[in-house]
């Protein structure tokens, strides 16, 4: 059988001159590939571009590994994971739980890879990826000598890509419960359940960042498991961690116990009706952390959800003491930073609340950006604080 191949359009051949990954559906001319097949990616003239992962669903059709003549063998598997975690091993992360692949941005397109401790948490994204795993999997464990690597593949997206939603063992054991480590903070992660892969990774150094400024009553407005509250309680006298989900909110407590933290208290709101009702009863906090999912899951969404930013951001500037610090985080990529920015200057007109920009930030640098891909750009993290 010849090698798969899919030709593409003069469009496709410009995007990819441009230094983007993704082809289009709708720039792929022709496919002789069946699914999650590595293919020749070829121009119109039948000249080989590169090699790319086919998927059959989706509507990124082609994922790009290498360009030119480079195969994408295994070999080409092994040394980018070998780049990815050599990386991350590098980064004097002081935690025990970070990020060690992060797909486009270590050019190893819809694959995730996170350590918790002993154990990997993987996510196949596409189904070149998926089909692939058996040899991921074992690339991993040679690297790394995990105990145990969990498959995570329940992702939504997994279904653009024709693919089960599926939690899986893949090679050794995993517990229920795995102890790890952010700074001086402990966690117990279930990564079997837990949002994303157990933990939101990609703020730990936003949270580390926030301790610089952190002091007095502390509000921690979409807490989770007590991310922000936990990092931040030893700088404060109260700690208020609010999320909707009784069951972030029985962990938030839980690790707080386990932390022995005792000034904090772990409520159970909706941050919208929380914000108008503290606001209401006059209180007022030193530090306020807002931290919301995506509000704009879409394009269409994103007028609604930079309504959302803005009234939140509005509520918590007024609440806030002057010289007190608000760090405000949008995981939106359809909400661009000067969208973010735009909506945070408005909030501060309508307030009457003078801000100052005091550090803009991203998601961490085990989570880093491809450049020219903005997809991979979503976490926004501006450290303001209150002047007047
Ligand atoms: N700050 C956390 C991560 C927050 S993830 C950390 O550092 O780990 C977003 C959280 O917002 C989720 O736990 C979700 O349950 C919560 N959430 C979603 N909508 C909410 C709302 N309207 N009010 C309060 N919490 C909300």
């Amino acid at each position: 059988m010849s090698h798969p191949s899919a030709f593409i359009s003069r469009k496709g051949e410009q995007r990819l001159a441009a230094g983007h990954p993704w082809i289009y559906r709708s720039d792929v001319a022709d496919v002789d590939a069946e699914v999650g097949d590595t293919v020749a990616v070829k121009s119109p003239r039948g000249q080989v571009l590169g090699q790319a992962l086919f998927s059959s669903e989706s509507q990124i059709t082609l994922r790009m590994l290498t360009r030119g003549e480079t195969p994408a063998d295994l070999a080409l598997w092994r040394r980018r994971i070998d780049a990815a975690v050599t990386f991350r091993e590098g980064l004097a992360i002081d935690a025990t739980a970070f990020r060690l692949v992060n797909a486009e941005a270590d050019l190893l397109p819809s694959l995730i890879v996170d350590r918790y401790g002993d154990y990997l948490v993987v996510q196949a994204l596409s189904q070149g990826t998926d089909r692939l795993l058996p040899e991921i999997t074992a690339i991993l464990a040679e690297r790394v000598h995990p105990k145990g690597i969990l498959a995570r593949n329940d992702p939504k997206v997994r279904s653009l890509e024709g693919l089960p939603q599926e939690v899986r063992l893949l090679h050794g054991t995993v517990p229920e419960s795995i102890l790890v480590k952010e700074g001086p903070v402990e966690y117990d992660v279930n990564v079997w359940t837990g949002q994303k892969t157990g933990l939101f990774l990609d703020q730990r150094e936003n949270r580390e960042a926030a301790l610089r400024y952190a002091k007095g009553r502390l509000l921690d407005g979409c807490s989770y498991n007590g991310g922000f509250s936990l990092r931040l309680a030893s700088a404060c006298d109260q700690v208020i961690a609010v999320d909707i989900s009784a069951d972030a909110v029985a962990r938030t407590a839980a690790n707080a116990a386990r932390n022995k933290i005792a000034h904090l208290q772990a409520v159970e709101a909706n941050l919208f009706d929380e914000l108008r009702s503290l606001g209401k009863a006059g209180e007022r906090f030193d530090t306020i952390v807002l931290d919301p999912p995506a509000f704009a899951k879409n394009k269409t969404s994103v007028p609604n959800a930079l309504a959302g930013y803005k009234e939140i951001n509005l509520r918590a500037m007024r609440l806030l003491t002057p010289g007190g610090t608000l760090i405000t985080c949008s995981c939106s990529y359809n909400v661009t930073e000067p969208m973010f920015e735009a909506v945070l200057h408005e909030a501060s007109a309508d307030s009457q609340v003078p801000v100052s920009i005091v550090e803009k930030r991203m998601q961490g640098r085990d989570h880093p950006v491809l450049l020219g891909v903005p997809e991979t750009y979503y976490l926004k993290c501006f450290i303001l604080r209150r002047l007047d």
